[in-house]
């Protein structure tokens, strides 16, 4: 027997319209997002990651600010570690912002 609960996913659903909601006023990094909603950086990468499905969810894809390389394909939602193009770490973060519906 575990006493560990998940998340239900009612509460997550509503989470993620608030994230939505947020972004539809605003162009946000995680760490702002963050404190705007008060839930952790990690649990929103969780509901970010599920939003990529979403039509309104628009990824401002991070960017090397040695090169200007820009980090279009990038699977994830997290900030990259380091430029694959020049190797630098100055990388600007990812920002986050929702279409209107
Ligand atoms: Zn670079």
């Amino acid at each position: 027997m575990t006493t560990r609960e998940k998340i239900p996913e009612e509460r997550s659903v509503t989470i993620r319209q608030e994230v939505l909601r947020v972004l539809e006023d605003a162009e946000l990094t995680v760490g702002e997002l963050s404190k705007i909603i008060g839930k952790s950086e990690q649990e929103l990468y969780d509901h970010l990651a599920h939003l990529r499905g979403a039509k309104s969810l628009i990824i401002i894809p991070a960017q090397c600010l040695a090169c200007g390389f820009i980090f279009r394909n990038r699977e994830k939602v997290k900030k990259p570690g380091k430029c694959p193009k020049c190797k630098d770490t100055h990388i600007s973060q990812p920002m986050f912002t929702a279409a209107r519906r």
